[in-house]
Formats: structure tokens, C-alpha cells, sequence
């Protein structure tokens, strides 16, 4: 590398556009003081980055521009160009000729830099000739006055010059970057793993909560998947056997209530029965007693004298006897067929009569079970309510929602629910005890929002006496919502709290009106579900309240007129069917009269038939039957056989009353056992019908709670027929619950939040290990780069103290001249200071050493380094000025040397220097204030300059 030129313009003194030109061989720079000459070394430093306008010699960064003369006026800017032969590629550029440029605009007071014309950095042209021997300029131009602080300059500022010499500036700068990246690294690392802890600390309790969920989850997933077929099985099946159950309860009331009702009448007809059987007893005794005179009578006659006459008329008797008993035979059977037609027209009527019962009660089933759901459609408890409203046992005292607690008569249900109906589903405790442990329960398993009120100090709300006596006597006035609410009394304060100040009117128009009376102060609620609030807000319409008040009103209508209808046709039922057993009966009787009336007629005839042939016998001829005056007879009592007949018929009655009673006892004893059965059925029923709804209703808990279906949602759902036997799942299904309870509560979210952190944790955790792969790396690059440097400043170190000694001897004629390191065991860092002992000097304090004596030693120094550095330009201003004749010779003898392997410009005034110089240049100003430069010989010089 060579400094081919320097391009001046506008530079300090340098006015007019100036080059110098620099060619092989010492260059030696003279002229007159103020002439200009230094300005040329402020030129170099300043082109190559020099920034302190101490070093450069000015107050201000315009001082680097031609301020103007008496002739000349002040420059624009300030421009200076050094051109470099780069063959030697010492400069790391592909060009053979560097142009270096620094510019300065007065105006704009901005520094502009470019290398071969090109715009650049500052930072690109201090990183050009780093470890050149041109990166410190403090190394290649000595400035005038200078040297001699070299001598004694500060151990750092020795430092920087050894490093320069030992081209480690480089290193320093990589070293410096990948230490700041290190810093960085190591600041991030350190972040990184406190964050990482944190996580640790996190995912430890996270990992077990998600483990716990996660298994929860899964024993809930196999749970519900043999749970709701299960169910949907159970329930059907129940439903089923409910719906048989009831009807067989059903079917055993009636039919216990008809055999109750047989069984009264039975015991009312027996006890009857048995008392006209003691009254025919006492009667037959009596006609017994008739009878017996009046047969011992005619026995007397008959065995007297065997009269004819006497048997003619026993003949007729038994003829008469045969008669009536054919006129009553006929009459009876003509009553059992009366009988018998009236038994069929009662069983046809009572038919006709269940079967339209039945239709009524299918009927009845329909409306009651549409009643019940339009009742249920308010029970939908959001997530909150219903956890309340399920663990409410485990709360100080959870009382119900605001629905459950109170009531009013139907005509108020509209109104009410206009009103209040926001609030049903608040929930009312006892105080706010039981409020801070039932929000502290949401709140931990995070299961919604609920309102409570609590009932013994809730705010009670009222209508003040002044404005209540005035809306009273309004026209349309109904009541006062609280005062139409039932509830039980330790409830008042929420009644008044929730309606106190609620009025109701009958009907819109009256309400408007008494609203605008009052001023809109309170809320006025209609019969007709129409609200006014206050300010005068109205809510109204025909809303689906009240299309649900019209449907419960209307099945409710529908529901009582068949309960009635159904009553009565069951009285009816009842009556008809007790007729039938009446008509029954009294058929019975007369069938079997009948039946003794006709065994009767035969032995009768037979008796008839006997008296007929002892006529005979006993008279030799044939009775004449035509000879009696039967018809005429026939309305005379016939005391005796009228008797016997009257005997007869009681003894009839008797033992048809006899058999009656039996029949009714067997009957009775029948029906007893059937009632037990009935009994039995019906208890029977109940205790199942019990345990079905307790079925029912647990797996419809289990339905509504843990999944949210009604049992109708279920039906619509198809599931895959179950394998196992239904016990075996319930067994299953009950271990599942139970490990599920032994689970406990589960935070679902702590799975997500797991994965989550682990993600990070994973994400973390890799970053680390790569920062710390890095912060090795950098660790290590540093560490060989430490390694490069110590070898080469110590390398460096002992040569150019080898070198630094033999020129000091030569300068001084001997002594000895070192540089040492203030702390030898730390290379990277260490000061350095020179010590120089003078040929019979045993000063070794520099400062004690004069000015000439001190340049000396900073020449030595200088020139030592640079036999080893070989810089590529040394620029020495008037470092001699301080020597006598003999140390000026030799020092320009060595420089004359030094000059082979360097390029060398120096700027002197001392002839001694001048006379080995190879080119001199003259620095005139011929102008006042404006420095020329021109080529002279050493001739003109001495004539000039040194004469
Ligand atoms: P010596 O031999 O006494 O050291 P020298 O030749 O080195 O002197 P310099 O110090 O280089 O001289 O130059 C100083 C001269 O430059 C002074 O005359 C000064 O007025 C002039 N000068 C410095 N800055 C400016 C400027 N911005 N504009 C005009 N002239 C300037």
C-alpha cells in the first residue's frame, strides 16, 4: 500500500484546490511556522475517521473548512482525497487504487464519507484500515509536539499502540461483539430459566389436576356410553311397568271398591235375610200349630167312618191345592222372564256407560300429562341453580328459588310473573353467612352465576303511606302485589323486598291513567300481564305468558269437567251394577221357587193320583171329577190345604232364604278372599309402583343432571342394543360412580393449560439448550481468540522489545529501553509502560528525562515498531525538533533506512533531516492566509527556509 496523492480543497488553510503527490523515497515536508504543514497530518487523520477536535486541532467541526482570508472568501466545505496503490492488496478491496474521501458542508455541518466515490460509513472506512498500521492513526502519524508524550503515555494508551503493532484490533472488535453477544446470551439464558422453573413449578401440580381430569373423563366416557342405553332401557321399562302397575292399581281399587260395595250390601241383605228367617220360623210355628188342629180334625173324620163325602172333598182339596199351585208357578216364571229382560237392559246400559268412561279417563291421562309439562317448562334451572339447588344440604340453610317459595291464586299468575318472573329463579337462604359459602362453592368449582336472597335481612320494599292512600282510590285499583302473595311468614321480607312496591291494576287503560297520576313513581303491573315501569316505560302485549295462562287454564277447565263426568258415569256404573246384583238376586229367588213350585205340582199330583185309587178301592167306582164344583169352590178358603200351602210356600221361602244366606255367606266369604286379594294386589302395586318411580325418578336425575336431556331428548337417540345383561351394567355403571366420586371435582381446564405449558415448557426448554450451545460456542470463539491475541501481543511484545533496546543504544550510544506489562499474567488487558535507562543514567522515571531525551526514546520506540509492523506510512511532524545536531543525524539516518520498508513523510525544519531527504516539498503562503505547496530542492530550501 502507498500514498500515491492528497487532494486538498477548501481544507483548513488549504483555500485553492491542492494536490500533493507522493513518489518513492523520503518525502520531507518544509516551510515556514503557520505556513500550513500540519494541517496536511489533520488531513490524513481526518479522511481516515479521526473524530476529536482536540487531535484535530479545532474548537468547532467548521474550523476543518476554509474560514477565508483578506483575499479569498471562506469555502463552502472542506474536501480531502488520499489516493492509495492497493496492488499490494493490503487494503481489503478488489481495486488497485483506493480513493479515500471525507467531505464537510458548512451548512449542512454534515461529514460525508466515500471510498472510491462511493457513499459509505464512517465505521467502513475505520474497518478498511483496521490492522493496517493506518487503523490508529496515534501509531503512524506522529503529531508535532506529540512525540514526546509517547514516552510517557499512559499504560492503556501503550496498550492501544502495542495492539495496533500486533494487528489485533480486529480480534478486539470481534471479541468485543461476541462478548456483548454473550452478555446477551447469557441475560436471555438467565430469563429463560427462571421462566423455565417457573413452569416446573406450574406443571407439577398441572400435570396431576389434568392426569386427574383426563382419567375422570375417561371413566365419564365409558360410563356414558353403557349409561344412557341403560337408562333409555330402564326407563322405558319402567314407564312401561308403571303404566301396567297403575292400571292394575287402578283395576284393583275399582273392582276392591265394587266387592267393598257387594260386600255391604251382602252383610246388609244377610242380616235381612236372617231376620226374615226368624220372622217365617215364628210364622210357619204358628201355621204349624194351625195346621196341626186342622189335620186332626180331618183325620177323625176320614178314619171315622170312611165318608164318602168326606173324601170327595179331600179329593178336592188336593185338586184345589194342584191349581193354585199352577197359577203361582205361572205367575213366577212370568216374573223370572220380566226379570231376566230387565237384567240385559242393565248390563247393555252399563256397558255402553264403561266404555265411554274409559275414553274419558284416556282423555283425563292426555290433559294431566300436558298439564305437568306446561307446569315443568319454568324448571329449567341454569347450571348455578341447579348445583345449589342439588347440594343444598351441605349449605348453612338453602331455602329454594323464589318459584318454589311462593304463590298466588290463578288470576294473579299473569301479573305476577310480568313483575317479578326475572327473579323466580333466585334463590333464597337464610342470611349472608349462607350466601358467602354458596358463592364461595360457584366459585371454586365454577359453576356459574346465581342471585340469592337472604331472607331474615333482605331490604324490604314498600309503597309510602301518603302515595298508597292516593293510589288505592284510583279507579281500576286492584291490590298490592306483596299483599296478594302466599308464602310462609319467615318469607315476608323477601315478598316485600321483591314486591312491596308493586302495584296491580285490572287493566291497561286504568293503569296508564294511575301512572301518570302518581307520576310514574312506582311499577303498575296489569291482570292482563302489562307492565308499567317508572319513568314511564310500558312492557305489554300478548306474550307467551299468556299464551301458557290460556293452555293451563284451558287443560285445566278440560281436566275438572272430566273429572266430573268421569265421577258421575262411575256413580252411575256403580248404581247400575248394583241393580243388576239386586235383579240377580230376586231372578235367583224366583228360579229356584220356581224349580220347588214344580217338584212341588209333581207330588202333589202323585198324592192326588193315590187318593183317587183308595176312591176306588175303598168305593168301588170312579171318582167323578166332573161332579165337583171346582170353580165354584175354588174361592173358598180351604183352610187346611190353604195352610199347608201357606206351610208350604213359607217352608219355601225358608229354605230358599236358607239357601239364599248360604249362597249369600259362600258369596260373602268369596268376595272376602278377593278383597284380601284385591288387598294384597294393590299393596303389591304400590310398594313396586314405589320402587319404579324411585327408578324413574333417580335415572331421570341422573339424565337432567349429568347430561342435560329430558327423557324425551333420550328417545330420539339411537344407541347399539346392550350385550350384557342389565344387572351386570348396573354393576358396571355403579363402580364407574363410584370411582368417579372418589375422583371428586375435576378442572377440566387443567388439561388444555397442561398441554399449553407443556408446549412451552418443550418450547423453553429447547431454546434454552440452544442459547447455551450458542453461549458455549461464543464461549469458546472468545477463548481461541484470547489465545490468538496473547500469542500475537506477545510474539509481538518481545520483538519489538528486542528491537525497541538496540535502537535506543544506538540513539543514546547505550543503555537499556524496554516496554513491560504492568501485569504480566493478564496479557488480554495488561498496561504497559516503557523503562529506559540512559547510558550512566540510572534515571528510570521518564518524566525526569528532558524533551529531547524523551523524543528520543519515543522515536526508538516508534521506529522499533515499525521494523516490526512494517506500517505502510509513518508521518512524522517535526518529532526531531527537540534533538541536537548529532541525535538529528541519526535519527534521519535510521529514517533514511526505516524508509526501504515504509512510507515515510516527514515534516521538519532541521537541515539534518532535510539533507537525506529523497523529495522535498515547500509549504509557502505566498497568499496571506492560504497555503500553497510546491516541489523545491534542497538548495532553495536551505536559502529560504534555514538561512
Ligand atoms: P509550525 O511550523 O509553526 O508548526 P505549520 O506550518 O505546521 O506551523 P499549521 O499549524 O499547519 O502550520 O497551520 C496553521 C495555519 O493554518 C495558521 O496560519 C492558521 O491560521 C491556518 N488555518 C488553520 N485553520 C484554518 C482555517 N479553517 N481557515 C483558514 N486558515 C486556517
Amino acid at each position: 500500500m502507498f500514498l500515491k496523492k492528497i487532494e486538498l480543497k477548501g481544507f483548513k488553510s488549504f483555500a485553492f484546490p491542492t494536490v500533493i503527490e507522493f513518489k518513492k523515497g523520503l518525502t520531507v515536508i518544509v516551510g515556514p511556522n503557520g505556513s500550513g504543514k500540519s494541517n496536511i497530518n489533520d488531513a490524513l487523520k481526518w479522511v481516515l475517521g479521526e473524530s476529536s477536535k482536540k487531535t484535530l486541532r479545532a474548537k468547532q467541526t467548521d474550523d476543518m473548512i476554509f474560514s477565508g482570508s483578506h483575499t479569498k472568501e471562506a469555502a463552502s466545505f472542506a474536501e480531502v482525497n488520499l489516493f492509495f496503490d492497493n496492488s499490494n492488496k493490503l487494503l481489503e478491496h478488489e481495486e488497485d487504487e483506493i480513493i479515500i474521501t471525507r467531505k464537510l458542508y458548512r451548512k449542512k455541518n454534515e461529514n460525508q464519507y466515500f471510498i472510491n466515490r462511493e457513499k459509505v460509513r464512517r465505521k467502513d472506512v475505520k474497518n478498511l484500515f483496521l490492522d493496517t498500521g493506518l487503523g490508529n492513526t496515534d501509531l503512524s502519524i506522529i503529531s508535532q509536539g506529540s512525540v514526546a508524550k509517547i514516552a510517557e503515555a499512559r499504560p492503556q494508551d501503550l496498550r492501544l499502540l502495542l495492539e495496533e503493532a500486533s494487528g489485533v484490533s480486529k480480534y478486539q472488535i470481534h471479541k468485543k461483539e461476541a462478548v456483548l453477544k454473550l452478555e446477551k446470551v447469557a441475560t436471555n439464558l438467565e430469563i429463560f430459566e427462571v421462566k423455565l422453573n417457573g413452569l416446573k413449578k406450574q406443571i407439577a401440580p398441572l400435570k396431576k389436576a389434568s392426569e386427574q381430569a383426563k382419567n375422570y373423563l375417561k371413566i365419564k366416557e365409558e360410563l356414558t356410553k353403557i349409561e344412557l342405553p341403560l337408562i333409555k332401557s330402564l326407563l322405558l321399562d319402567g314407564y312401561n311397568k308403571q303404566d301396567e302397575l297403575k292400571n292394575l292399581e287402578e283395576k284393583s281399587k275399582q273392582e276392591k271398591i265394587l266387592i267393598e260395595k257387594i260386600l255391604n250390601k251382602l252383610a246388609k241383605d244377610l242380616k235381612e235375610d236372617q231376620v226374615t228367617l226368624l220372622d217365617l220360623d215364628q210364622e210357619i210355628t204358628k201355621l204349624h200349630t194351625i195346621q196341626n188342629d186342622l189335620q186332626n180334625n180331618l183325620n177323625k173324620k176320614i178314619s171315622f167312618n170312611g165318608d164318602k163325602k168326606e173324601f170327595s172333598n179331600k179329593i178336592k182339596y188336593s185338586l184345589y191345592g194342584i191349581n193354585d199351585l199352577k197359577d203361582i208357578i205361572k205367575q213366577t216364571e212370568n216374573e223370572e222372564e220380566d226379570l231376566n229382560k230387565q237384567i240385559s237392559s242393565l248390563k247393555t246400559k252399563m256397558f255402553e256407560l264403561r266404555s265411554e268412561t274409559e275414553n274419558y279417563i284416556a282423555k283425563l291421562n292426555q290433559v294431566n300429562f300436558q298439564l305437568d309439562n306446561l307446569k315443568n317448562a319454568d324448571k329449567n334451572y341454569n347450571q348455578a341453580v341447579k348445583s345449589i339447588l342439588d347440594n343444598k344440604l351441605i349449605f348453612n340453610l338453602v331455602y329454594g328459588t323464589v318459584k318454589d317459595l311462593i304463590k298466588v291464586d290463578s288470576q294473579y299468575e299473569l301479573a305476577l310473573e310480568t313483575a317479578i318472573g326475572s327473579k323466580f329463579k333466585n334463590i333464597v337462604v337464610n342470611n349472608e353467612k349462607t350466601i358467602k359459602e354458596t358463592v364461595a362453592f360457584l366459585k371454586k368449582n365454577k359453576l356459574g352465576i346465581a342471585t340469592f336472597i337472604p331472607a331474615e335481612n333482605v331490604k324490604e320494599k314498600f309503597i309510602i303511606d301518603e302515595l298508597k292512600s292516593v293510589i288505592i282510590k284510583i279507579s281500576g285499583f286492584n291490590s298490592i302485589l306483596s299483599d296478594v302473595i302466599k308464602a310462609d311468614s319467615k318469607f315476608k321480607k323477601v315478598v316485600s323486598s321483591l314486591a312491596g312496591n308493586i302495584v296491580i291494576f285490572n287493566d291497561l287503560d286504568s293503569a296508564l291513567l294511575a301512572a301518570k297520576f302518581i307520576q310514574y313513581r312506582l311499577s303498575i303491573v296489569t291482570l292482563e300481564g302489562d307492565i308499567i315501569y317508572p319513568g314511564f316505560t310500558v312492557k305489554g302485549g300478548f306474550s307467551n305468558k299468556n299464551i301458557k295462562k290460556f293452555e293451563l287454564e284451558r287443560y285445566q277447565l278440560a281436566k275438572e269437567k272430566l273429572a266430573k263426568v268421569i265421577n258421575k258415569n262411575e256413580i252411575m256404573i256403580d248404581n247400575l251394577e248394583n241393580n243388576i246384583l239386586d235383579f240377580n238376586a230376586k231372578r235367583d229367588i224366583v228360579q229356584k221357587g220356581n224349580i220347588r213350585n214344580a217338584e212341588r205340582l209333581h207330588f202333589l199330583e202323585k198324592d192326588l193320583q193315590q187318593l183317587l185309587e183308595s176312591y176306588h178301592t175303598i168305593f168301588k167306582e170312579e171318582f167323578d171329577l166332573e161332579k165337583l164344583e171346582i170353580k165354584k169352590d175354588l174361592k173358598k178358603p180351604l183352610s187346611l190345604e190353604k195352610i199347608n200351602n201357606q206351610i208350604r210356600n213359607l217352608n219355601q221361602k225358608k229354605h230358599q232364604l236358607s239357601l239364599k244366606i248360604i249362597d249369600s255367606q259362600d258369596n260373602q266369604q268369596l268376595q272376602n278372599k278377593k278383597w284380601q286379594d284385591l288387598l294384597q294386589k294393590i299393596q303389591y302395586s304400590e310398594i313396586n309402583l314405589d320402587k319404579i318411580e324411585r327408578l324413574i325418578s333417580e335415572n331421570t336425575d341422573i339424565l337432567n343432571k349429568d347430561y342435560q336431556l329430558t327423557y324425551q331428548n333420550l328417545l330420539e337417540k339411537d344407541f347399539k342394543k346392550l350385550k350384557e345383561p342389565i344387572d351386570e351394567i348396573i354393576i358396571k355403571q355403579q363402580e364407574y360412580r363410584k370411582e368417579l366420586r372418589a375422583i371428586g371435582y375435576i378442572d377440566q381446564e387443567a388439561i388444555k393449560r397442561y398441554q399449553e405449558l407443556t408446549a412451552e415448557y418443550q418450547k423453553l426448554d429447547h431454546e434454552i439448550k440452544e442459547l447455551t450451545e450458542a453461549k458455549e460456542k461464543l464461549t469458546s470463539t472468545i477463548d481461541i481468540m484470547d489465545q490468538e491475541m496473547i500469542k500475537r501481543i506477545k510474539n509481538t511484545y518481545l520483538k519489538i522489545n528486542d528491537r525497541f533496546d538496540a535502537i535506543f543504544k544506538t540513539l543514546f550510544r547505550g543503555g537499556h529501553a524496554k516496554i513491560e506489562f504492568i501485569e504480566p499474567d493478564n496479557l488480554l488487558e495488561s498496561g504497559l509502560e516503557i523503562r529506559a535507562s540512559a547510558p550512566g543514567k540510572s534515571v528510570k522515571n521518564l518524566s525526569l528525562y528532558s524533551g529531547g531525551e524523551k523524543s528520543l526514546i519515543a522515536i526508538s520506540l516508534i521506529f522499533a515498531i515499525n521494523e516490526i509492523r512494517n506500517l505502510p506510512l509513518l508521518l512524522l511532524d517535526e518529532v526531531e525538533a527537540a534533538l541536537d545536531e548529532a541525535n538529528v543525524e541519526r535519527f534521519a539516518n535510521f529514517a533514511k533506512i526505516l524508509n526501504n520498508q515504509t512510507q515515510l513523510i516527514i515534516v521538519s525544519h532541521r537541515p539534518g533531516t532535510m539533507e537525506k531527504a529523497d523529495i522535498l516539498y515547500g509549504v509557502t503562503m505566498q497568499e496571506k492566509g492560504v497555503t500553497s505547496i510546491f516541489n523545491v530542492s534542497l538548495d532553495k530550501v536551505k536559502e529560504e527556509f534555514i538561512n
